[in-house]
């Protein structure tokens, strides 16, 4: 039987809730357990497909298809196992079940209520990614304990202790204590009204876990054991870490993973922590530098491209640079001088997006980075403004573009960039996309397939429009090669230029899959393409700095 961990938050928003999971996950999967993991958000819409990513940040798209809340994109990276759209329900898509059976008649003529049967189907939910090949399922309920919203999905994990018996379910709160300035001091009054207000719903955490920008002092710890009635062991000290990959280790460090164990009953072996740890290790006093250029118009808020940077911050691990992303609004590249808006980039990565705004900024970008051997890479919006580039400025499809942008009284005569032929009846705005993994087949001699080191690749979509493979021989006849396409042959899936160090496009999202000790190959190669035109360019900036030269040959006379 599963056991069953519940994280919820509270006094603020935006604590590391989701992290906490992911890294507790982590810590379990590394004691040798079968972790699964997944998220209850208490807003009304079905899934976030439909949010605008000023609203929630990045869309993280699952294998199968799923349009999930971005967590899912920390719990996959740090628990590294594919997850499926049954790791993410809304307050929406819960109703919407609820709602359905009822028209079915399914409830038989009873009055449909929010207990028993909001709170059935929530419970429905967790229960359904429990197994017996699963160890723990982990569940983060969204929101901030307080919250009208998160109500029902208190009721229900408070009812499913109940159900499962109470050596088979942990309660973990993650709070904040917030340091006073005037009063340099920090404060635990916060924590403990947000404990009591988890009390009333009737559920007393097992584990407190206490986020602050410094660390805790003992003393306070103790008085949160005292006044929430949390054995000290319990109360776990996480401040601000400065990678997000330090977490886990932090938490181990607190013994958050050691006391879960305990309070569950399951088997407490020490985690391999090994292959983490020398992640983490690996970042010190790397020094070689590198500023990677992401040009979109969501960049005001990072976590619109969470998983972009992610995947960069990977595969910067791996080539051990140190790596600047420079947020560039798409908008403002429009008005500006385009050498003086990607001035001193080394390499580019023009992710993905919907509507018009921005898109000539990107196409403008796509332009300078071919023509000045600069490595780009195009991620769906981006790969398609790479299309446009090259049609209008090589092949000489004047005014060429996206049929996705055409007005009334602009209508584009060259839509390299059209509507998939299977979206083009489609009228409810939350199915009319070609969503989760797709495989692709690339051309064995090229640029892609040497990077993936196969030429049979899976990763995932989330498009309406495409680059059709009727346009291949028209654009390789003036050197763009499109070196991947779905296997009916009928969708270009990669695109590249054979000539250039790194001007490669995919109509996916190759960082959904990007992991920090395997870094998606199309960001990996991006960052070694960029590395290698930025020595060449400047070799003097990689000549090692004198002070760490110095420090290298102390150590060395240290040993001798
Ligand atoms: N708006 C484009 C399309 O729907 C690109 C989508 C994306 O970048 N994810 O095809």
């Amino acid at each position: 039987m599963s056991k069953h961990i519940f994280v919820t938050g509270g006094v603020t928003s935006s604590l590391g809730k989701g992290l906490t999971a992911a890294s507790l996950g982590r810590l379990l999967k590394s004691k040798g357990l079968k972790v699964v993991i997944q998220k209850l958000d208490p807003y009304l819409n079905v899934d976030p497909g439909t949010m605008n990513p000023f609203e929630h940040g990045e869309v993280y798209v699952t294998d199968d298809g799923g349009e999930t809340d971005l967590d899912l994109g920390h719990y996959e990276r740090f628990v590294d196992e594919s997850l499926t759209q049954a790791s993410n329900a809304t307050t929406g898509s819960i109703y919407s079940s609820v709602i359905a059976a009822e028209r079915r008649g399914d409830y038989l003529g009873k009055t449909v209520q929010v207990i028993p049967h909001i709170t059935d189907e929530i419970k429905k939910r967790i229960s359904a990614l429990a197994s017996d090949d699963i160890d723990v399922v982990i569940t983060e309920v969204g929101g901030t304990v307080g919250d009208i919203e998160i109500l029902p999905f208190l009721e229900a994990i408070r009812q499913f202790r109940l159900d499962v018996g109470k050596e088979n379910v942990c309660y973990v709160h993650v709070t904040l204590i917030p340091f006073i300035g005037p009063a340099g001091e920090l404060k635990t009054k916060p924590t403990q009204h947000s404990v009591t207000e988890l009390r009333s719903r009737g559920i007393q955490p097992d584990v407190i876990v206490l986020r602050s920008d410094r660390p805790i002092q003992q003393n306070l710890m103790s008085k949160i054991s005292s006044l929430c009635d949390v054995p000290l062991d319990g109360v776990i000290s996480a401040p601000d870490a400065d990678s997000l990959y330090e977490i886990p280790l932090g938490m181990h460090e607190a013994g958050l993973d050691d006391y879960v164990c305990k309070t569950l009953e399951l088997p407490d072996n020490e985690p391999d922590l090994t292959e983490w740890q020398s992640l983490v290790d690996s970042v010190e006093g790397v020094w070689k530098p590198l500023k990677i250029g992401v040009i979109g118009k969501y960049v005001t808020l990072h976590d619109a491209y969470l998983s972009v940077a992610e995947a960069l911050r990977h595969a910067s691990f791996k080539h051990e640079v140190d790596i600047e992303i420079k947020w560039i609004l798409s908008d403002r590249v429009e008005g500006m001088l385009i050498d003086e808006a990607l001035a001193g980039l080394d390499g580019i990565v023009l992710p993905g997006g919907f509507g018009e705004r921005g898109v000539q900024g990107k196409i403008a970008a796509a332009t300078y980075a071919r023509e000045n051997n600069i490595p780009t890479l195009g991620l769906c919006l981006g790969m398609q403004a790479m299309v446009i580039d090259y049609a209008r400025n090589v092949v000489g499809l004047e005014d060429a573009y996206s049929s996705e942008f055409n007005t009334a009284d602009r209508i584009t005569p060259h839509p390299v960039i059209d509507l998939m032929e299977s979206q083009k009846e489609v009228t409810d705005m939350g199915g009319t996309m070609r969503l989760g993994a797709y495989v692709a087949k690339l051309d064995p001699e090229s640029q892609v397939a040497k990077i993936y080191g196969d030429s049979v690749v899976s990763e995932r979509h989330r498009h309406r429009y495409e680059f059709s493979a009727k346009h291949v021989d028209q654009f390789s006849e003036q050197g763009l090669s499109c070196s991947g396409l779905s296997p009916d042959g009928q969708l270009v899936e990669f695109i590249e230029l054979p000539d250039h160090p790194f001007w490669i496009g995919t109509q996916a999202h190759p960082e959904l899959k990007s992991r920090p000790d395997r870094p998606a190959p199309l960001f990996d190669g991006l960052v070694e393409a960029s590395l290698n035109q930025a020595m060449k360019r400047n070799p003097e900036r990689y000549e090692k700095p004198i002070d760490l030269v110095a420090t290298e040959s102390e150590q060395l006379h240290e040993r001798s």
